[in-house]
Formats: C-alpha cells, sequence, structure tokens
C-alpha cells in the first residue's frame, strides 16, 4: 500500500481513512465528499479548496513557538510577526488571515503601492505593516499617508536613494512619520533555489559605508530618532539553519554598533521570511532541516547572547515568513478524465490464426507470468516491442499485429506490478516504470496551479483522493489540457508516482495536490486562457463542514475582458458572422446563437469529458 508520504509533508492535517484523504479536524470529513458537494452544485473542473483553520494553526504555532523560546530564555524583547502579501494576496486567504491574527497582533507586510493600499485597508488596528522592495516617491509618500491615517508602519530602505526621498518627503509632508527601517546586505548568503535575496552581491539592502552615511544622513535631518528596525531577508524556502544562524550573529553585531553610534530608537531586528515548508513524499528527499522549534529557539538564543556580550538591549523580533503560513492552506483538486492506456484490456487483442513468433512469446509471457519471474517476463516483454516496432517499420509485421504487442506489453507491465507485491522498490523495477508509464489526463492547468512546477521543478505532494486502500499499480505520468508539452508532471525514478488502475467511464478518480497555498495562485498564469480555478473556502466543526464564499471560475468573457479585448466588439462579431452565414437557417442561427452565449459565460475548462 503507498500513503504517498502523508506522515511526511502533511503535518498532520491529512489522514487516511476508509481508503479515503480526510481532513485531520473537527468531524474530519474526507475531501471527496466536500468534492462531491461542490460538483453537485454545478462546479466541475478543478477546485481550489482554502481551510482556514489551517492557516489559524500556523500562525498560532508560530507565536506559540517564540513565546516558548522567548519563555526559555528569559528574552525581554517583544516577537513581532507580518505576512508578506506577495505570497497569497487572494481575497479568500488574506481577508481570513487578518480576522485570525487579530488576537497576536499579526501584522502585514507590503512590497509595492497595490499591496501597501491592500495594506492600509485590511490590516488590524495597531499590528504592524512592513513594506520592502524599491521604492518611488510615490510609494514612500503612501507609506507616509499611512502612518498619517494611524498605521503603525516601518518603510525600509534597500539604498541611500530612497533614505534621500524619504528626507525630502518629511519636509513636505504633516507632523506623523513612519518607522524607518534599513535593509542590511549581509556576508552571509542562504542556500536553496531562491537565495538570492541575501548575501554580499544580493539586489537589497545597504553596505556598511552606506549605513554609516544613513545614520549622518538622518542625524542630519533630525529623524534619527525614526530608525527604528534593522532588515535582512536570506530568501524563501531556507533548506538549512546554519546560514540563518550565521545571519543572525552578524545582523546582531550590525544591531549594537548602530546603537552605539547614537541610534538609540533602533530596537528591533526584523528577520524577513524563509521559513521552509516541507514538501517532500519521500523520506530521504526532505526539503529542510531543521523544525520550527529549532529556528525560534536558535533566533532568541543567539540574539540574547549578542545583547549580553555587548551589554545591550534584546531587540525585539520581527519575522516576515509567509510561505510557511500560507502553503498550507489551499488543496488543488483536479479530475482525471482518461488513462491513455484504459483501452488497453485483453478483450480488444485481435489475435490472428498465425502471428508473428514474437507476439506468440508475447503472449506465453502474459499467460505465465508468476511472482518469481515477473521482473524478467516485465524486461523481455519490452524488449519484444521494441523489436516489433522495429519489424513494422521494416514492414514485416501490421498494423494489427503492432496493436496486439502495445496490449499485451500493458497486461503485462499491470499484471507483474501486482504481483511484485513489497518487493517494487528496487531500483531496476522504479526504472523499468519509467518504459512503462501511464499517462493521466488531469483536467487542470499546470501553468495556472503550479507555476512554480513549471518555472523551478518545485514539486508539490500529490495523491488520489481515494482508493487508498487498493495498491496503486501504475507509474504515472500527468498530463494538463494546456496543448503545451511542457504541461507534464512526468514519471520520476527518483520520486515515482504510482497512482490506480482506473476504469474511468465506470468511477471518477481524483488527484489532490497539496501545499497549493502559497505563490502559485498569484504567479499562475492563463496559458490557453484557463482562469483561476473554481475556489471556495471550508470551514470544519466537530459536527460538519460547511461549504462557504465560493467563486466561480472566470468566464471566458471575463477573461477576454482582462486582456483588454472588447466584449462588445468580439459579440457583435460573432452575432454578425452567425446572421450571415448561408450554410444554416434562422431558426438553426438562433439555436447557434445562445449555444455561443453559453460558452462565453462559462469558463473553459473540459465540461464533458468531467463526467
Ligand atoms: C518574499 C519575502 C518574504 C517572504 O518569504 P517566505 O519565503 O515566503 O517566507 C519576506 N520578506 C521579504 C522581504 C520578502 O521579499
Amino acid at each position: 500500500m503507498n500513503d504517498y508520504g502523508i506522515d511526511i509533508w502533511s503535518n498532520d492535517n491529512f489522514v487516511i481513512k476508509n481508503g479515503k484523504v480526510c481532513i485531520n479536524y473537527g468531524k474530519k470529513p474526507a475531501l471527496i465528499d466536500i468534492v462531491k458537494q461542490l460538483r453537485n452544485d454545478g462546479y466541475k473542473g478543478p477546485l481550489l479548496l482554502r481551510f482556514p483553520h489551517l492557516t489559524a494553526k500556523q500562525i498560532a504555532r508560530i507565536y506559540g513557538k517564540f513565546a516558548k523560546a522567548k519563555k526559555e530564555f528569559d528574552y525581554k524583547g517583544s516577537f513581532n510577526a507580518v505576512y508578506p502579501l506577495k505570497v497569497n494576496q487572494y481575497p479568500g486567504f488574506v481577508k481570513n488571515l487578518v480576522e485570525l491574527g487579530k488576537d497576536y497582533n499579526y501584522g502585514l507586510e507590503a512590497g509595492s503601492k497595490a499591496e501597501l493600499l491592500l495594506a492600509m485597508a485590511y490590516n488590524n488596528e495597531h499590528a504592524p505593516i512592513t513594506v520592502n522592495g524599491f521604492k518611488d516617491k510615490e510609494l514612500i509618500n503612501l507609506g507616509f499617508i499611512a502612518r498619517e491615517m494611524g498605521h503603525n508602519i516601518t518603510l525600509t530602505i534597500e539604498g541611500l536613494n530612497e533614505l534621500e526621498s524619504i528626507i525630502d518627503i518629511a519636509k513636505e509632508r504633516f507632523k506623523p512619520k513612519p518607522n524607518i527601517g534599513l535593509r542590511v546586505r549581509l556576508h552571509s548568503a542562504g542556500v536553496g533555489i531562491w537565495a538570492k535575496s541575501g548575501g554580499i552581491n544580493s539586489k537589497f539592502g545597504l553596505t556598511s559605508t552606506e549605513l554609516i552615511e544613513a545614520i549622518s544622513l538622518l542625524k542630519k535631518a533630525n529623524l534619527l530618532e525614526y530608525f527604528t528596525m534593522i532588515h535582512f531577508h536570506l530568501g524563501s524556502q531556507i533548506t538549512e539553519i546554519h546560514p540563518l544562524k550565521k545571519a543572525l550573529i552578524e545582523a546582531g553585531n550590525i544591531y549594537t554598533e548602530l546603537r552605539k553610534m547614537g541610534a538609540k530608537n533602533l530596537k528591533a531586528i526584523n528577520l524577513g521570511g524563509g521559513l521552509a515548508v516541507e514538501y517532500s513524499q519521500f523520506k530521504d528527499e526532505k526539503s529542510r532541516n531543521y523544525t520550527l522549534s529549532e529556528y525560534a529557539n536558535d533566533v532568541v538564543f543567539i540574539l540574547k547572547n549578542i545583547a549580553e556580550q555587548k551589554s545591550d538591549l534584546e531587540p525585539d523580533i520581527f519575522i516576515e515568513s509567509g510561505r510557511f503560513v500560507a502553503a498550507n492552506h489551499a488543496v488543488l483538486v483536479a479530475p482525471v478524465l482518461e488513462l491513455f492506456s484504459q483501452e488497453y484490456t485483453e478483450s480488444k487483442l485481435v489475435l490472428k490464426k498465425k502471428n508473428p513468433k514474437l507476439i506468440d512469446e508475447l503472449y506465453d509471457l502474459f499467460k505465465s507470468i508468476k511472482p518469481a519471474n515477473a521482473l524478467e517476463y516485465m524486461h523481455d516483454s519490452i524488449d519484444h516491442v521494441e523489436s516489433i516496432l522495429t519489424l513494422f517499420d521494416l514492414g514485416y509485421v501490421d498494423l494489427q499485429d503492432r496493436s496486439n504487442a502495445e496490449i499485451l506489453v500493458h497486461l503485462i507491465v499491470k499484471k507483474a506490478i501486482s504481483l511484485l507485491g513489497d518487493t517494487q522498490n528496487s531500483a531496476d523495477f522504479l526504472a523499468l516504470q519509467n518504459e512503462v508509464q501511464e499517462r493521466y489526463l488531469v483536467n487542470f492547468s499546470l501553468f495556472q496551479s503550479l507555476p512554480d512546477f513549471w518555472g523551478l521543478e518545485q514539486s508539490f505532494p500529490i495523491m488520489p483522493l481515494t482508493h487508498l486502500d487498493k495498491k496503486p499499480t501504475r507509474s504515472a505520468s500527468l498530463w494538463d489540457i494546456t496543448c503545451d508539452s511542457d504541461g507534464e508532471i512526468s514519471y520520476s525514478k527518483h520520486n515515482p508516482l504510482f497512482l490506480h488502475d482506473i476504469d474511468i467511464e465506470k468511477e471518477n478518480y481524483f488527484l489532490g495536490f497539496f501545499l497549493v497555498g502559497a505563490y502559485q495562485e498569484v504567479l499562475g498564469m492563463r496559458h490557453n486562457l484557463f482562469p483561476h480555478p473554481t475556489e471556495a473556502v471550508i470551514k470544519i466543526d466537530d459536527k460538519d463542514f460547511e461549504i462557504t464564499k465560493i467563486i466561480e471560475a472566470q468566464s471566458v468573457l471575463d477573461t477576454l475582458e482582462d486582456l483588454d479585448y472588447d466584449i462588445h466588439e468580439i459579440m457583435d462579431s460573432l452575432n454578425e458572422r452567425v446572421e450571415s452565414s448561408k450554410l444554416v437557417n434562422d431558426k438553426q442561427k438562433k439555436q447557434i446563437l445562445g449555444e455561443l452565449y453559453l460558452f462565453l459565460n462559462d469558463n473553459g475548462y473540459l465540461k464533458s469529458l468531467d463526467v
């Protein structure tokens, strides 16, 4: 049996019960039951399910572990966190997050004007706002407005020119001023595929020389009292804790040095984001080498030590982890539409009275395969098929023989896998599976829903929602419905995916893609004009689950309007062309126009295949 590594990546959020994936919370509903209810209400195609209880859990874990670490080390500085909006700005997530974070004073981080305006509208009163990224005068001005509205906001300066803008704007605006943070350029760098934000060559931050200059500029402008925070960010998905420790020591020393230079209100160190998520389904391919407790303890311990050594104040700690907070809240569920080799059943074999010798041999292999010879027969059958394909090219066997060979090799492989039982993890076996993989056509767009798989080869846990009490026997590659050959999650012998041998005509089969709540939605692109999938917020308690806030996938018309098409022009043009068609009569035209209207107002995911 295969549990798809659920103990490794799911953090107890999901469990397998009676062969189904269930949500390990409250009434513990099965994902498939939620999906069925949505589909009964007419929502077909891919579905993005959001679980606010999982967001609540991550927030509580972060504050809880830091509170514990502070207590353990008797740490006097405060702990604060902000959620970086760039990770997921969708209202179905953000509005719940803000509400769930209220009691913790959980704030927001913005990296652009649009995000800052969002934060200014939704942030909990008194909760911190931090602003990072490149800033023009207008963005800085907006930061002043936020402060004037009463927000507790810190503008983090990425370069001296931004500081000069702040000094200019401070002269022009009203009395309240935002707090100022300085992003420091550390010589320690992160590790992992996203580690371009830290380190001496990073895109962001002030060098030591620039820091000294910044202090003197602030002093001269009488703004030093507003300088309250230093900031660094090593990059996303920090896979190892060691570089973070080095960075903290460096930042801790910069903090005490700057305070010595007169920055008396400098009270906080902001460590940015980077807390990693465990995406792996395989024990020996884990994505991180530390736990949240370890992270919290290391941060508090190191900062405490530096303050002690330098006899200085223990700094307030800010973190901006987003992936860790957002990833687990969303699950994408997509229906399998087709197995490409579905038609390879024994009943489709049309053996001749006299077959080519290789076909007879294949048939013998199929009939006499047993556990002891299964691996060997599987090898032999693949060799045979290759020979038959060569013979076909040379004109020695016909299309019927070729079809029989395809069917027989598939039958042999399926039988072999079910016979091999638990011995099926040998490298030999896994490599062989590559040759005989089944292609599953899945009703979703990889570009829209898993863009980091396409762009960065980031893997996400994948598993079927049902059939988990049966052995999955097919090595699987997944094909999305875009017409792009990159829209594929291919079988890999390093992290092999096995799925069930399903007759899609007779039963449904849904795949869950987990941990897709961070970065995927807003990075998703409308390749082939497939829109963001239909989404729903699922609330669960001890009695039941409740589907709330359904937002249906965008219609074709809305998608085209987003691209700045004039949709009236499109409708007029379609109208005119139908009306002027000489191939149909008036009654038929009326019907055609009605059909076009329905297509334009529906989303473009596949429907009739998805029953
Ligand atoms: C992207 C970003 C974050 C969030 O990083 P995660 O890896 O999602 O935790 C935090 N701070 C800054 C400055 C960022 O650019």
